[in-house]
């Protein structure tokens, strides 16, 4: 079939697509570096998760390889982009459920990776590398900081009562220890929180612990050292990073720093805490030890709050030998970090403290995007509940992975929490992509097909840019241009969900273009200049579309593309005819198709879990902060508290915003010594986690 595509100013050069070749930063040049949250190991990702962090960094990372393809001759380039994610694999949450499969930590982490990687390949989400953090260059790279933070004078050793196992000879990790709890009673209380009361627990409190190896197992408490990072000692360089970053990056306000550029979060404002780097576990990153073990490590791991932040360098170095191209070059790399809101602090204060206190010129943040939560049907996702949709589940549905990308891109929670709907799922497939975009596409083509002999006519229209003065089009080609510069001002941004609701614009002013110019057989055969001119220019925009839509659906992009018989293209930034006259088209073919109202109701019943279990707050949030990598206890049968039911946006916020500000109670009481000043901020923090606790009681009284 011959193509006659107009391919000045390098319009047709591609940038391959990604995972195919490995780009190296150049000099002088930006380069940009993208990451996605690192899921954890021990179950499969749900929607939320997938929204939150890989499938945005993916249409980012698109983004960066389509906006210009390779225009080399107009000096305008695609950047050179790497996208690096994997999973985080090491801590108590792993042990604790390789022991309830009755498998080691090492065959529960090949067995959901694996899972992971086949869930991520079917949504079409294209890494360059998809690795996993237990490998030899983490333990090395990991072990190497902190032995930098050392050397640097930011570790010290504090000691801390512990729980120990006398049977099993260890010390035993909170989610290792089980018993009652000191404030409601409730039996099976874990080591780190109680689900029958929801407060945040040290396993010493716990009454009568049991071991969770083996419950005749005698516990009792011993003192553990654990070396510490003094995140107080680095904060000034922290907090005047933070603030020169957030304007160069254009951070959007977070749970750290506001629009006002105000430091908010808790942590910073009473003063980072020295933090633990080490654990009593055996699955993980060993703690390195020069000369003698003067501080009794011998046996101890990284903590895995430490570790998992280096899996993004680590994973890089699984990749290429070169990796520290990427990631010891700050003048020329800028790194982009896709995440959840819960993994904030992670990102912006905590990793950048490592980075700093280690002293080397890392790639540090550049720009941040989060997420907040995506809740399911007036709930939320619940493994436990088996309530919602998980990973591999996607597929069985049958709706197609274009039509998952478009909707949850479409509700990307970028301001507020969104909520997944089976009846907005379904209208978004049936009123947008078929009614609205899928619809302009065949109609066009179909013409071109039926009537045409699948040849694009002479409108007479010269190769190149249209004219917005054309006196017949001069509106239509203004909105296009209009439009095209919204799309990649969004892009440019990185507000997806703005560059996805402009492509549906664009589209739609596509179908009016075609009505309002009544293209039909009569026209053709009443003014066969102006019909050939209408066709050659819809089929233009569609050519455009082709680019505009496929960071946020490759396969329905490549579609396209096979039924215009043309080969990938860039963004253009004003509405030109590139598809010339004489060009053979492919086989039209519908790109989405319908689906029943019907299935709504199955759907629902399907994936509506059980309504039987009390729910532990963050479990369906993505990997973020130490509260949501809990263990679901499978049936927590002696619960006292229920609050069922569906929750409003509120209520999730809250219960979020206790789980943090739990985490941070737990910080400050974990500290010795025990002076005045910190007695001070732990009344206070408990105070703020009281009158959170009775926000949210309130707020569950209303709904
Ligand atoms: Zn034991
Ligand atoms: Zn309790």
């Amino acid at each position: 079939m011959s193509q006659k595509i107009r391919s000045a100013e390098g319009v047709l050069r591609t940038t391959p697509p990604p995972g195919q070749s490995v780009e190296l930063p150049k000099e002088g040049e930006t380069n940009v570096l993208i990451t996605s949250a690192l899921p954890y190991c021990n179950n499969v990702p749900h929607l939320g998760n997938i929204i939150g962090s890989t499938l945005s960094a993916d249409v980012y990372s698109r983004h960066r390889r389509r906006r210009h393809l390779n225009a080399l001759d107009t000096g305008t380039r695609n950047r050179r982009t790497l996208y690096v994610c994997g999973t985080d694999e090491y801590g108590t949450a792993t042990e604790t459920q390789a022991l309830k499969e009755g498998i080691t930590p090492r065959e529960l982490c090949d067995k959901y990776y694996v899972l992971h990687k086949q869930t991520y390949q079917w949504f079409d989400i294209g890494f360059d590398f998809f690795g996993r953090t237990s490998t030899p260059h983490h333990t090395e790279i990991s072990q190497e900081i902190f032995l930098n933070l050392g050397h640097h004078g930011f570790l010290e050793r504090q000691e801390k009562e512990q729980t120990y196992c006398e049977s099993c000879s260890k010390f035993l990790a909170d989610r290792y220890v089980e018993g009652i709890c000191p404030h409601c009673k409730f039996e099976d209380a874990r080591g780190d929180q109680c689900d029958g009361c929801s407060r945040t627990l040290d396993a010493i409190e716990l009454i009568q612990p049991r071991c969770l190896v083996n419950k005749t197992h005698k516990v009792t408490t011993r003192i553990s050292t654990h070396m510490y990072l003094k995140l107080d000692k680095i904060q000034p360089r922290t907090e005047e990073w933070i603030k020169q970053s957030w304007k160069a990056g254009k951070w959007s306000p977070n749970a750290v720093i506001n629009h006002d550029g105000e430091l908010v979060d808790s942590r910073l404002k009473s003063g980072l805490l020295p933090t633990p780097l080490t654990r009593d576990l055996s699955w993980g990153v060993p703690v390195p030890i020069e000369g003698e073990d003067v501080h009794g490590m011998r046996g101890k791991v990284l903590y895995v709050w430490f570790d998992a932040p280096i899996g993004y360098p680590s994973i890089t170095a699984n990749l290429t030998p070169e990796w520290k191209q990427w990631w010891f070059n700050p003048k020329d790399v800028k790194l982009y970090q896709f995440m959840g809101k819960d993994n904030v602090y992670f990102h912006t204060v905590y990793f950048p403290s490592v980075q700093i206190g280690d002293g080397r010129n890392w790639t540090k943040l550049h720009h941040l995007s989060t997420t907040e939560y995506l809740n399911y049907e007036g709930g939320k996702f619940s493994k436990s509940k088996n309530r919602g949709v998980f990973g591999p589940a996607a597929k069985e549905t049958g709706i197609p992975s274009s039509v998952w990308r478009y909707y949850l891109l479409s509700t990307r929670p970028e301001t507020a929490d969104a909520m997944f709907s089976w009846a907005d799922c379904v209208a978004a497939n049936n009123n947008v992509l078929l009614n609205n975009f899928g619809n302009f596409v065949n109609r066009a083509l179909k013409f071109v097909s039926s009537q045409y002999g699948g040849v694009i006519p002479d409108g007479g229209d010269t190769p190149g840019p249209y004219s917005p003065n054309d006196s017949l089009d001069s509106e239509f080609i203004t909105a296009v241009n209009s439009l095209l510069k919204d799309y990649i001002d969004a892009m440019e941004s990185v507000k997806l969900r703005l560059g996805l609701q402009t492509v549906m614009l664009i589209s739609m002013r596509g179908n009016n273009y075609l009505q309002s110019s009544g293209l039909n057989k009569q026209l053709m055969t009443e003014n066969p200049t102006r019909c050939a001119q209408v066709i050659s220019r819809a089929i233009n925009l569609i050519y455009a579309l082709s680019a505009l839509i496929y960071p946020f659906m490759p396969a329905t992009s490549e579609s396209i593309l096979t039924q215009l018989n043309a080969p990938a293209r860039a963004v253009p930034e004003v509405l030109s005819n590139d598809i010339l006259a004489g060009h053979q088209i492919g086989a039209p073919e519908h790109l989405f198709k319908k689906i029943e109202e019907k299935m709504i109701d199955m759907w629902r019943a399907k994936f509506g879990g059980v309504e039987v279990q009390q729910e532990a707050p963050a479990d369906a949030q993505a990997k973020g902060g130490p509260g949501s990598k809990k263990i679901k206890k499978g049936a927590a049968k002696n619960a006292v508290v229920a609050h069922d039911g569906p929750k409003s946006p509120e209520a999730v916020e809250l219960e979020a915003k206790i789980t943090e500000q739990g985490n941070l109670v737990r910080t400050l009481k974990a500290q010795t010594p025990k002076t005045p000043e910190l007695e001070g901020k732990i009344k206070v923090a408990v105070d703020v986690l009281k009158k959170l606790k009775t926000e949210l009681e309130a707020e569950i009284q209303k709904a």
